[in-house]
């Protein structure tokens, strides 16, 4: 995966990558009779964009996965409301525009004409329209240029260039528009479902109306609903728009209800169970925490930076990035400030590669012999893969090493760490006082404020 991709350049290199491979079947359907033309458009669209795809795959996403799988079936007739809501308003957009006149209305009439072709042909016409757009524009543009904008961009703004790059797309002021709006409700289905199910649905059932619009109505293809609409009656039209605007507004938070309660999956990135547990307890109940072995990964998960920080975050990726999964892993360390912060990173191999816990107590006692100022902390840092984008969240919680190991509950260094506040170690503390207080708790709380 390429970090930087997509940037505005890219976007440039991959219209230029589309319209380079169109042109040589615009040749062909120039040069083919009539009765062929239709066929030929199909054909000069579809490679083309086949194209587009598999080069955009492979120059920055080689592994790319597009999931097609439907979610959130119960809200199908909301989404389908929705979708004309969007088509409506999509189209009011257009309206606003001025009569094209001069150049623009030769091109907009040019438009017209090619369009006639491909809609006057009932199959190929529905075939390209209804079928193949939807699927390859919404693989394009959801599937890989807004997932890799969602790992860059606050969700919304993801979202809003993602809609814009498709509107540029169609290389028409028109359209330009009305696919933009579109786009804003195409990017959210998508963010949100992390499917393209509900994107393909949506751009199909637009395309197939305005193409059995053009079929058994009078419109242009260029035309649409508001056209037939303005043609009949403007205030009706007008209440027509200040509903769907209304329709959209309230659909958006009934979706947003829908999905924030929506079950969720993380997968912990540990190989210690225990954490599982732990984590689960504090985390709303609406994620469902997994393991590794839920997933099928097998062998360890490498450990190799030198912070914690460096060690959450490659702990995560090695979930979040093959498996295409939201991920979280996290790495603690004991700082004890008069040895310059260690055993920070290393304190689960303090002493030695496959120490146990006790020697590296011991270790650790040992190393402070003598030493008055015995403060301390526990940091976690948790690195969380959520949505394709990341987070860091620290816990921290200070104290002081006693001078011998004391209690038996815990693990780790829990026998040898005072918490400020509080006379009793870790260890002898129960897990419900210790988990309210730890350095992993304050961590968890702040993340929960992420779900
Ligand atoms: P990990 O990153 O969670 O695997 O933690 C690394 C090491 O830090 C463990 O092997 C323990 O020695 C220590 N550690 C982590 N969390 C705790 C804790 O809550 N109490 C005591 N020791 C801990």
């Amino acid at each position: 995966m390429n970090r930087n991709f997509p940037n505005f350049g890219h976007f440039i290199l991959i219209l230029i990558m589309f319209v380079a491979f169109s042109v040589p079947f615009g040749f062909l359907q120039i040069m083919v009779p009539h009765s062929w033309q239709a066929f030929f458009m199909l054909l000069g669209y579809v490679i083309p964009m086949l194209l587009t795809i598999w080069a955009t795959r492979r120059a920055f996403d080689k592994k790319a996965t597009y999931n097609f799988k439907p979610a959130y079936w119960y809200m199908l007739p909301l989404v389908i409301v929705t979708a004309y809501a969007f088509l409506v308003v999509g189209e009011f957009t257009v309206f606003l525009l001025p009569e094209p006149t001069g150049k623009l209305k030769k091109l907009f009439d040019m438009l017209n004409q090619t369009m006639r072709v491909i809609f006057e042909h009932k199959v190929i016409g529905f075939l390209m329209v209804a079928i193949a757009a939807p699927i390859l524009e919404e693989t394009l543009f959801r599937g890989i240029i807004l997932k890799a904008l969602l790992k860059k961009y606050k969700p919304w703004q993801a979202i809003l260039y993602s809609a814009v790059a498709f509107g540029v797309f169609h290389l028409n002021p028109w359209q330009f528009l009305y696919a933009t709006v579109l786009g804003l409700l195409l990017g959210y289905m998508y963010w949100r479902t992390r499917s393209l199910f509900y994107p393909v649905l949506i751009h199909f059932l637009l395309n197939g109306t305005a193409f059995l619009m053009g079929q058994y109505t009078d419109l242009e293809p260029n035309e649409g609903f508001s056209d037939y609409w303005t043609q009949h009656n403007m205030l009706q039209y007008y209440i027509l728009v200040v509903i769907s605007i209304g329709i959209i507004v309230m659909s958006y938070f009934w979706f947003e209800k829908i999905f924030r309660k929506a079950p969720q999956t993380l997968y912990l990135a540990t190989q210690n169970p225990h954490k599982i547990i732990e984590i689960q307890k504090i985390l709303p109940e609406n994620i469902h925490l997994k393991s590794l072995q839920d997933l099928g990964f097998k062998g360890k998960l490498r450990e190799t930076g030198k912070t914690l920080q460096a060690n959450a975050i490659q702990k995560m990726r090695q979930i979040s990035v093959p498996y295409d999964v939201d991920a979280l892993a996290d790495d603690t360390g004991l700082e004890v400030e008069a040895l310059n912060g260690a055993p920070g990173v290393y304190s689960a191999r303090y002493a030695g590669d496959r120490a146990t816990y006790e020697e590296n107590v011991a270790k650790l006692l040992e190393q402070m012999k003598g030493i008055s100022n015995r403060k301390a902390k526990f940091k976690t840092v948790m690195a969380l893969s959520k949505g394709h984008k990341e987070y860091l969240i620290e816990g921290e919680i200070h104290g002081t090493v006693t001078h011998e190991p004391r209690g038996t509950n815990g693990f780790g260094y829990d026998s040898v760490f005072i918490p400020d506040g509080y006379n009793q170690t870790f260890a002898e503390l129960t897990d419900e006082e210790k988990n309210k207080i730890s350095h992993r708790a304050v961590a968890l709380q702040k993340m929960k404020k992420l779900f």
